[in-house]
């Protein structure tokens, strides 16, 4: 990163860490404090927190020595991680040392996209930030501002920019990740299947995943059930064009053509009717919609699905007839990133339809019913009133569009257009825009017509490049951050407190959210100095002992029935009919078919392939790239292609390729793994590499982006997603 510091620069900045702002030095302070009150042995200091390399969120002890970030290790008290972290969890120490790291805020003093800062002190920083967001609200309203945030770090965030007027929220992990599973759930069920994920793996006797790669998507407790089943001997089926770690523990491995896995789910729902394999006494007293669903689904017989998806009739009947008979103790697993081929809600009303004539719902080893720790909020100020159309769905074109999750693409696309309103600034906290959405070519051609772009972030990426400011935050070890009250099988709470403090002049985001609020004259909205004001607050309305919770990390509450078989009374008032609808009046009533529908994908032209990706599993997206300890465990992706492809075209193992897509777009030189693990009609890659931030040493140009590939997506006419299977690529040599 080429940044201009001068002498003069350097003292302003010391006079800044030391001098500044008085709530700075408490927050150091009480970092401090932190450490030296916590549990000391043996010169070893142990501190709870939860983990955030991934949004798992599972509960960990940092271990300082000798004043440095030793180790961490899972917090046994912590029914998330169950005292065992996941690789990655356990290379967060490379977080803290990370050397690439943004050390300081920066101010751009050159045009967008090139490299040439200058450092400054936070007070510069914010006050230039708020005068811009100020100046922009002021001409076009506060709706010209557009928030990205991901993760639990953007809540303060979020609660500045609602108290500054801002309305458009939005964030990867619903348009870009698990937005249509969570609609085609609510639409069925009327409730969500949430994260962490409801599946009772650990008691399943037999399910099903479709494209979900447990164990290279390592979210911790889901892996540690999927290990025990396998233990256990629960029959697994996996369906994937490609044998992935989760296929080489199944029973079944259906090897799928891509694009087709609603045809084998309505031939799974034809078999469950026509050969009454489904739960009567659930579908008779607790769903909606059964005979217009008997009479939908009598042509999508096996022998249709075998056309379409390449799956023989005979091992379609047997997997589901396996499913069957495990019931309720079997479930098909809804994934979690899904948005692949833009039709992706009708895909997931198929998965909930399946399981919904298994009866699985609140059943043991299928879907529990979570649970969660009561804590009360803050007493903040009420917003003020925000009557404008959020940017993202005019019109409500996209009748199930997520609202504090919007629509990204949305905000994208309203930003080049000006339409439905010009949109004149981006506040980014914790996403990497540029990999994380499809065709980053129109992310650029956004962010070029912005007046102002702000980042907050950890890591110099490619959407740090691009931006105004960059206000470096503190990592997750370094920082207080917003309780984790995730719904689970037991009620809990987890904190995240500092194990060390920042090596450099990064802040909290609370600390950042906080005083960017005092800047825009927003005051009143933080009654509290100090984070720990605001948790101790929480925590002790609930009735518990802040104290105590620092020291454990974790606070348990009382156990609850989680299914049926504990007790629990199977109800369903959030849907319209007040039952489980297999039949969605919903979307019946918006113009969308109420039963699930088909479409069949488009081939890839001669001599391409079918462009797939997915997650590694020692990294979280496009995040971790710049982790040395992650990097030495695997420091650039590879091109999977199907043994026979490689020999027709003389591909060889280990040979570096450029990939071209169907618009011509090339990547970055990438590694070719050949394997029969993949069908010959597609090839695959791990997600989050070939970044092509120069400040990401390690990472620069290591890999091929898929991101980069994917020019083409399809868009959900029901909740507005990317589905972003949809692109092809070739091979080019040097
Ligand atoms: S799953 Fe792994 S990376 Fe994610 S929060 Fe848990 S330990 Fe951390």
């Amino acid at each position: 990163m080429e940044t201009k510091v001068t002498r003069r620069k350097f003292l302003q900045i010391t006079s800044a860490t030391f001098a500044g702002a008085a709530i700075l030095a408490s927050s150091n302070r009480v970092v401090e404090n932190a450490i030296a009150a916590a549990e000391k042995k043996n010169g070893v200091v142990k501190i709870p927190s939860y983990c955030s390399i991934c949004f798992w969120k599972c509960g960990l002890i940092g271990y300082v020595k000798d004043g440095k970030l030793w180790k961490l290790e899972g917090n046994p008290l912590d029914p998330l991680s169950k005292g065992r972290l996941c690789p990655r969890g356990n290379g967060g120490v490379g977080q803290h040392y990370d050397p690439d790291r943004l050390k300081a805020p920066l101010v751009r003093i050159s045009s967008r996209g090139e490299d040439s800062w200058n450092v400054t002190t936070w007070d510069e920083a914010l006050s230039y930030s708020a005068k811009r967001l100020m100046e922009i609200k002021e001409k076009y309203g506060p709706q010209s501002i557009a928030v990205f945030s991901h993760g639990p770090g953007g809540v303060f965030l979020k609660h500045t920019m609602r108290a500054f007027g801002v309305k458009n929220f939005t964030a990867p992990s619903f348009a870009q990740c698990r937005g249509p599973r969570e609609v085609a759930f609510e639409l069925t069920y009327g409730e969500l299947v949430g994260s962490p994920e409801r599946t009772d793996i650990k008691n399943s006797k037999c399910f099903a995943l479709i494209g979900s790669h447990l164990g290279e998507n390592m979210h911790n407790t889901q892996v540690q059930e999927f290990a025990e089943a396998i233990e256990r001997g629960a029959t697994i089926i996996v369906v994937d064009p490609r044998f992935s770690i989760a296929a080489s523990k199944a029973k079944y491995y259906l090897p799928i053509k891509p694009g087709t896995d609603t045809a084998l789910l309505l031939a799974w729902i034809n078999v469950l009717i026509q050969e009454n394999l489904y739960d009567k006494e659930f579908v008779e007293n607790y769903t909606f919609g059964f005979e217009p669903l008997r009479e939908y689904i009598k042509p999508f017989t096996p022998e249709w699905a075998f056309a379409e998806t390449g799956i023989q009739p005979d091992l379609i009947r047997e997997t589901i007839r396996e499913l069957a008979r495990y019931k309720p103790a079997s479930f098909v697993h809804p994934g979690r990133h899904v948005n692949w081929y833009g039709n992706d809600v009708q895909r997931l009303r198929a998965v909930a339809i399946v399981n919904a004539l298994l009866g699985n719902w609140n059943r043991k080893g299928a879907f529990y019913k979570p649970v969660k720790m009561d804590i009360p909020k803050y007493p903040y100020p009420p917003y003020p009133e925000a009557d404008y159309e959020v940017v993202y769905n005019p019109n409500s074109k996209y009748p199930f569009a997520g609202e504090d999750e919007g629509l990204t693409q949305g905000v994208r696309s309203a930003t080049i257009t000006g339409e439905p309103y010009p949109i004149k600034a981006w506040v980014v906290y914790g996403t990497n825009l540029i990999q994380t959405m499809p065709n980053p070519a129109e992310t650029i051609e956004a962010i070029k017509k912005l007046d102002f772009l702000l980042v907050i972030d950890v890591i110099p990426n490619e959407i740090a490049m691009w931006a105004d400011v960059v206000l470096p935050e503190s990592i997750y070890l370094e920082r207080f951050d917003e309780l984790n009250i995730s719904p689970f099988r037991i009620p809990f709470v987890g904190i995240r407190q500092p194990v060390v403090p920042p090596p450099h002049d990064q802040k909290d985001g609370w600390w950042i959210a906080r005083e960017l609020a005092v800047k825009l004259g927003l005051e009143k909205y933080y009654p509290w100095m100090h984070i720990e004001e605001y948790l101790k607050y929480r925590v002790e309305a609930a009735g518990l002992s802040y104290e105590q919770f620092k020291k454990d990390g974790v606070i348990l509450g009382n156990e609850q029935p989680i299914y049926v078989e504990d007790g629990l009374k199977l109800e369903f008032p959030f849907t319209p009919s007040q039952k489980v609808e297999l039949y969605s009046t919903q979307l019946a009533e918006k113009g969308f078919s109420p039963l699930p529908t088909y479409e069949r994908p488009p081939e890839p032209p001669p001599g391409y392939f079918r462009l797939l990706f997915g997650r590694v599993p020692v990294h979280t997206f496009s995040m971790t790239q710049s982790n040395r300890i992650l990097m030495d465990m695997v420091d650039e992706n590879e091109v999977w292609v199907n043994s026979d492809v490689a020999e027709t075209l003389v591909l060889k193992n280990g040979e570096y390729v450029y990939l071209k897509n169907q618009d011509g777009i090339l990547s970055n030189k990438v590694k070719v793994r050949v394997t029969q693990r993949i069908r010959p009609d597609c090839v695959f890659m791990y997600h989050g590499f070939g970044h092509t931030s120069k400040n990401l040493k390690r990472a620069y140009l290591k890999g091929a982006s898929d991101s980069e590939l994917i020019s083409r997506y399809d868009i959900d006419p029901i909740m507005g997603g990317t589905g972003m299977n949809n692109n092809f690529v070739t091979f080019v040599r040097e």
